[in-house]
This record gives C-alpha cells, sequence and structure tokens, in this order.
C-alpha cells in the first residue's frame, strides 16, 4: 500500500482546527492523513503546509520562541505546497505593510502584503465570489473577511522603488520563488484576494470558516496529489 499524502495545518496560533475539520471531510481516492504542526519533525512529515488566519504577529512571535521559523522558512525552500489564509498569507509574503516592529515573515511568494487593509469600519464582511476562472464551477464561494489583510503589490525588479509605502518589513529568507506570481482573484474596487506563485497560493479571506469544502478539495486536487 502507498503511504498518505500528509498536509499538515500550522497549529500556533489561529484556527487550525477548522482547516483540519474541513479537509477530513472531503472524499477523495487519494489517501490522506491532516496533522496539526507545532515542531520540526512534524514539519519534516509534512507533504505540503497550511498557515491558518489568526494573528500574524503572534504566529511570527510564537515560530520565534518555539525555533520553529528556521524550519519553516527550510519547509519554503523545499518547493513544497504550502497555502496561506489571512494571517497565512501575511506570513508567507516577502514583504508586508502595517507590521509590528521585529515582525518575522517567511517570503515564500513575491508579494507586498498590507496588514489589516480594509480598515476599523469594514472588519469583518462575508461575501460570495466567483472563482470559477481557476477552480471549475465554483461561481458562488461564500468568503469570510476578518481584518484581512490585501495583497498590496506584486514584487518585481523595481521592487525598490516601493519605499515610498511607509515602513516596510522583509523577510529575511534567501528563497527565491522559481515561478510568476498570477492574481487569481481581485474585488470589484480592484483589491488583490487571492494569488498563487507556483505551489505557493495566498487567500486574504478564510476558506476553512464556511462549511464549504470546495476551496480544500481544489487545493489538495490542484497542488497536493496532482489529480
Ligand atoms: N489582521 C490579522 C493579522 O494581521 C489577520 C486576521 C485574520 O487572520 N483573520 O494577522
Amino acid at each position: 500500500m502507498t503511504r498518505s499524502l500528509v498536509v499538515g495545518v500550522l497549529a500556533l496560533q489561529g484556527a487550525f482546527i477548522e482547516h483540519i475539520q474541513i479537509f477530513e471531510k472531503i472524499q477523495s481516492p487519494v489517501s490522506y492523513s491532516f496533522i496539526e504542526v507545532r515542531t520540526e519533525e512534524q514539519l519534516h512529515s509534512c507533504d505540503a503546509l497550511v498557515i491558518p488566519g489568526g494573528e500574524s504577529t503572534a504566529i511570527s512571535l510564537i515560530a520565534q520562541r518555539t525555533s520553529m521559523l528556521k524550519p519553516l522558512m527550510d519547509f519554503i525552500k523545499s518547493e513544497k505546497p504550502v497555502w496561506g489564509t489571512c494571517a497565512g498569507l501575511i506570513f508567507l509574503s516577502k514583504q508586508i505593510v502595517n507590521g509590528r516592529e521585529g515582525q518575522k515573515i517567511l517570503g515564500g511568494m513575491d508579494i507586498m502584503v498590507k496588514r489589516n487593509a480594509f480598515g476599523r469600519q469594514l472588519n469583518s464582511f462575508e461575501q460570495k465570489l466567483d472563482f470559477s476562472t481557476f477552480i471549475p464551477g465554483v461561481s458562488d464561494f461564500p468568503t469570510v473577511f476578518i481584518r484581512a489583510p490585501v495583497v498590496e503589490m506584486i514584487l518585481d525588479d523595481s521592487e525598490e522603488t516601493y519605499n515610498k509605502l511607509g515602513e516596510v518589513i522583509r523577510s529575511e529568507n534567501t528563497y527565491q520563488n522559481p515561478s510568476k506570481v498570477e492574481i487569481l482573484h481581485q474585488l470589484e474596487n480592484g483589491l488583490i484576494v487571492a494569488v498563487r506563485q507556483g505551489n505557493k497560493i495566498g487567500t486574504s479571506f478564510h476558506p476553512e470558516l464556511s462549511d464549504d469544502t470546495r476551496f480544500h478539495k481544489w487545493f489538495l486536487d490542484e497542488f497536493v496529489s496532482g489529480k
């Protein structure tokens, strides 16, 4: 028998249980196991990783205190699939604005992410979005945004000009993602809320907080098993 594919959910802080619950509802001919990841050893057993929503400053701090920052940066370098949702998108990026002093990020995607991009008035909202351009048939996905970040900019060679935006925190990871960043979804007002770069994906919203399994199923098929 072939071993199952192990999908880890980073369980330092945030909505990790919700991701595992959604994954466990999915029927698939491929054998998967879903595990909470808190240690380097658990991370090493993973074929793919999900970084949940929560609070990116707390995830950064706990990763440093538990000596998980370097193993996570190395996991990024290993080219295994990684999906970040909300705070996870912040943690996965190469640059952030509105970050806290000392906040660390993994540098897996060539994007600049702005934390808390919707301002105080719009702390959280739900919206059905059309993802059918990248997930066939999914034109009404229920998304939940909570103090959500957006992708402020796709970084390219001219990235040095972006300093104007204010205090920018840069990842210390030397990883260079070999793929191009693709915008998967922009809201009607132009804000970028889903991006992909090779086998890394980031979403501003929380698919794990609806009970719709289609986004998670797509991640497994498209990124993890390649089926
Ligand atoms: N504002 C949070 C942060 O900066 C993200 C919110 C979320 O994950 N729902 O980490």
